[in-house]
């Protein structure tokens, strides 16, 4: 065989996001792109902050160019990640070493690095549905098997007792992505306690610890002044997978860390695995100049009130159409029950009214959609009719 079958696999099955995404823009070259309302994709619509392209000039007219554009350690740059740990240990309590940060290039790399320096051959990792399609592709590359929590009915909150049922004396690793991408759920306090202990239960009676990896990109896209709970705080087995993708826009720039808890058993020894996976991967180090950028630009945030208008406005005239949806507290996606059983079935009546939204039955729930907001106010706007005119071919009355 001239490849290995499972990345070939991988690369000619593209993700149900990125196969709508290139209708998309075929569609919009032929009817023009103001006429497709296109909510497949992730991608912020909030500008970064100006703070970023302000550091970005500064850097390149200032210092040391071979610096800024050369290798830094690879696991980042020490003064950056100084600058990183204080942040942590400002806003969250925890007495945070800069020598257990490693920065990377976003939340998926920080998340297929730990897996990696984590999981051994047959070991599981436990996820909570509905749960980011690229978990299954990043667990299975590690060589961990995913093992699937079910949601509480309606709310898609963790259910704590099914929870507790998938772990088993192989289970390595839960990941718990708070606020959700697709389900837009910020886990409540009281879920998350919930969950570290069957976590501490579970570590002592198999004799080994479960980690917990909290894969964070969003914590900072919360509305109505909900808490998004920061899990070293609860629970001392604790990776955090962070991103700048969604939080400062800046998905195209690859830049992230992990955090290990400095309470962590053997703290440094998993960072020297970590070390190693970012190695066998070949990420040699986080891009320099965003290293840079990123350290002057702590504190820097988008205006989250832009995606909170597109949510009201989406939530409201979706429910007075008859569409049931959950209220999102953060992320900027919108979770949506189809109006049929099949939601693939239902994405492409969908698209009769070119509306692009995405069955998430690889999210692991069927019958529901979701609906990235991430876009301009007007194309809301522009689409709601459409919204409409497809309730009433289900029988809604609106
Ligand atoms: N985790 C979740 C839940 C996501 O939604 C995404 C991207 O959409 C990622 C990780 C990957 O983010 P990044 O672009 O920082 O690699």
């Amino acid at each position: 065989m001239q490849y290995n079958e499972k990345m070939f696999a991988l690369g000619s099955r593209r993700s149900v996001i990125r196969e709508i995404f290139e209708y998309s823009k075929r569609r919009s070259a032929e009817i023009g792109a103001q006429n497709v309302f296109d909510f497949s994709l992730g991608n912020p619509s909030v500008e970064p902050p100006k703070e970023i392209s302000q550091a970005i000039c500064d850097l390149l007219s200032e210092g040391d160019q071979t610096l800024l554009h050369g290798y830094t350690s690879a696991q980042g740059d020490a003064k950056v990640r100084g600058v990183i740990a204080q942040e942590i240990t400002k806003r969250h309590g925890i007495d945070m070493p800069a020598d257990l940060i490693y920065m990377t290039c976003g939340a998926a790399a920080s998340l297929t690095i730990t897996l990696r320096a984590i999981c051994n051959e047959g070991d599981e990792c436990v996820v909570f549905a509905p749960f980011f399609t690229e978990y299954r592709v990043f667990v299975e590359n590690a060589g961990g098997t995913l093992v699937i929590s079910k949601p509480q009915d309606k709310t898609f909150q963790a259910d704590v007792a099914d929870f507790e049922s998938r772990i088993t004396e192989r289970t390595k690793a839960i990941i718990l992505n708070s606020p959700n991408n697709p389900s837009g759920v910020v886990y409540s306090e009281e879920t998350v306690r919930q969950i570290c202990r069957v976590l501490k239960e579970k570590s002592a009676q198999y004799g080994h610890p479960i980690y917990l990896i909290a894969d964070e990109p969003y914590r900072e896209l919360v509305y109505d002044g909900i808490d998004v709970p920061y899990l070293m705080n609860h629970y001392e087995n604790t990776f955090v997978c962070y991103s700048y993708s969604k939080s400062l826009s800046l998905p195209g720039e690859r830049i992230g860390y992990i955090a290990v808890s400095p309470k962590m058993e053997d703290a440094k020894s998993l960072y020297l695995a970590i070390c190693g996976a970012g190695r066998s991967l070949g990420y040699v180090c986080a891009p320099s100049l965003f290293q840079q950028v990123i350290a002057r630009v702590q504190g820097a945030k988008v205006d989250v009130n832009v995606y909170r208008k597109n949510r009201d406005l989406l939530l409201s005239a979706l429910t007075a159409y008859g569409y049931e949806c959950v209220k999102p507290d953060g992320a900027f996606y919108l979770f949506v029950k189809a109006l049929e059983e099949d939601a693939t079935a239902f994405c492409e009546r969908a698209k009769q009214h070119e509306l692009l939204v995405v069955p998430c039955d690889d999210f692991g729930v069927t019958g529901y959609v979701r609906i990235a907001y991430c876009v301009d106010y007007g194309r809301i706007e522009r689409a709601l009719p459409a919204f409409s005119a497809l309730a009433k071919e289900y029988g809604k009355q609106n």
